[in-house]
């Protein structure tokens, strides 16, 4: 019999985290390797609940007592299979996603015992299948004549893709940037995901056979009608990225910039680009007193990238209470020991300036009564201004979706009124014939698992629907063998 239920006997423990005052030097991920015997004693701390809430909170509703037992018994190839078999990226979910939230956060030993480590574990997992050799590029078990155009290559459009083709058609990834990856790459920072992490699953989906064509925008490049042409399906997964404003005195002082520019700079930086804006010093927070305004994961990445810059000093203002931000606890953690000031309850008034930023007038906020939402609504209190020097102002309030049907020149895709594409919730299909959509630009700005999940019903709905095509008599959807 497998030892588990050592939650009693076994305290929590996650991977070694590198020191704060290390990891302020430099942009590598900030958690050392799980050793073997770790990763084994920690999933033997699982309970094997007979509900187990940690999966029905994993969008992916990954098997997690199973493959916790496989680990706890040192069968590591099963436990990988079983990883994978619900999760195309299951190394990435593991590093990026806010398990405080999702599986740990709704695991029973949270409350009194402290959760199993289940992300460090999934990431144990894939790491050694990697270095094990035990991950092959997927391979069809028979090629279909039917091909598949995939406009964006974040992970919604890969793991669609993934699936895809291993069913066997051909698949063709479009993105406007010259990498794989959308967000991956250059929203999310490299002390959370490395590049070469992404960069490797790239290579296997290519030995695959999926095609990807770079720096190419549908709307640009291609139109989306002769994509259409050319694919017996096409799937829309472009994620959101239409910054929102703020609407703030000084809005349009130098040095006020979008969360994602900066980011897009840092993340081109690390993997060696040139990048004009960030050389000329205007996206770079090198000695500078930063604010960030926001309290989202977007915002935490950029405080925590300002501090790996060298900033004099990083501030995060944010409207609501640290209970009420819509970023991961865990990140704030990390930011507060890396050294960031989080002011709570307050929001900019105005940004002050001449030409160049060079402050933050902020005011105090309190939580008035709920929206219909049910959010508590924060309420400036009167006469309570205070200023924050800062020359570098970073806004993260968050994104919409750009405006597709112009873009594309398809006034027939139909939106959503926040402007997401709409879609028929059973087939997944767009207002357009033959046409699906997936990932943040179906659901607004939400998280990796969930555009992984998406991505994945997404496949499963075209390969429903080219078969129903097929045996409706338009054409054989099998071709060779
Ligand atoms: P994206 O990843 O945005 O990919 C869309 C792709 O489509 C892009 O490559 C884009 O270039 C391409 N594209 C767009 N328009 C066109 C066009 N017209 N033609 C061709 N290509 C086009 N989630 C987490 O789970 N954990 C995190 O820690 C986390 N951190 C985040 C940090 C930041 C800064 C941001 C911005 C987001 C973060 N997220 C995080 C959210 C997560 O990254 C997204 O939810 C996820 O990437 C959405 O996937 P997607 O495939 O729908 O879109
Ligand atoms: Fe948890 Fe995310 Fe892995 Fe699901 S995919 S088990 S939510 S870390
Ligand atoms: Fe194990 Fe926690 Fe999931 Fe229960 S909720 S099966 S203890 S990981």
């Amino acid at each position: 019999m497998p030892k588990l239920l050592r939650f009693v006997s076994l305290d929590q423990a996650a991977p070694e985290k590198r020191p704060a005052a290390e990891r302020r030097q430099d942009l590598r991920e900030i958690y050392r390797e799980f050793k073997a015997s770790h990763a084994a004693a920690q999933a033997s701390r699982c309970s094997q609940c007979g509900i187990p809430y940690c999966q029905v909170h994993c969008p992916l509703g990954n098997n997690i007592p199973d493959w916790l037992m496989l680990t706890a018994e040192s069968r590591i190839e099963e436990a990988y299979e079983l990883a994978a078999a619900t999760n195309n990226f299951p190394e990435i979910c593991g590093r990026i996603c806010p398990q405080d939230r999702l599986c740990e956060g709704n695991c029973v030993l949270e409350k009194d015992f402290s959760a199993v480590t289940i992300g460090a574990v999934e990431k144990y997992l894939t790491e050694t299948a990697f270095a094990a050799g035990w991950i092959k590029p997927p391979r069809p078990l028979r090629e279909l004549d039917r091909s598949i155009g995939i406009i964006g290559a974040g992970p919604a459009g890969l793991a669609a893709g993934e699936q895809l083709r291993r069913k066997g058609y051909r698949v063709a990834i479009y993105d406007r940037y010259d990498r794989v990856g959308g967000l991956l790459i250059y929203g999310i920072p490299n002390f959370k995901l490395e590049k070469e992490v992404v960069a490797r699953r790239q290579a296997l989906l290519e030995a695959a056979g999926i095609v990807f064509h770079l720096k190419t925008e549908i709307g640009r490049d291609l139109s989306l009608a002769e994509l259409r042409r050319r694919h017996d399906a096409v799937l829309v997964a472009t994620g959101v990225y239409q910054p929102r404003a703020m609407d703030c005195p000084g809005i349009a002082l130098a040095n006020v910039v979008p969360a994602l520019d900066y980011l897009i700079a840092s993340n081109r930086k690390g993997l060696g680009d040139a990048v004009p804006a960030f050389e000329s010093g205007a996206l770079d927070a090198s000695g500078k007193h930063v604010v960030v305004i926001g309290g989202g994961d977007t915002a935490m990445d950029c405080v925590r990238t300002a501090v790996r810059q060298g900033a004099a000093s990083v501030r995060c203002l944010y409207r609501r209470d640290r209970q009420n931000m819509p970023g991961s606890q865990r990140e704030v953690r990390h930011a507060e020991e890396e050294g960031v000031e989080f002011v709570w309850l307050a929001a900019p008034e105005a940004l002050l300036g001449n030409g160049i930023v060079a402050g933050v007038r902020a005011q105090r906020m309190h939580l008035g009564l709920p929206d219909s939402g049910g959010r508590q609504v924060p309420q400036p209190i009167a006469g309570s201004g205070f200023d924050l020097p800062a020359d570098l102002v970073i806004t993260a309030l968050g994104f919409d979706p750009e405006d597709l049907p112009r873009l594309f020149d398809a006034a027939e895709l139909l939106t959503t009124k926040n402007g997401t594409i709409k879609v028929n919730p059973q087939s997944l299909m767009t207002s357009l014939d033959g046409v699906f959509a997936a990932g943040d630009i179906v659901r607004g700005a939400s998280l990796v698992v969930w555009a992984i999940r998406d991505g994945r019903d997404a496949a499963e709905a075209i390969h429903r629907y080219l078969e129903q095509k097929a045996v409706a008599g338009a054409a054989p959807a099998i071709a060779a063998e």
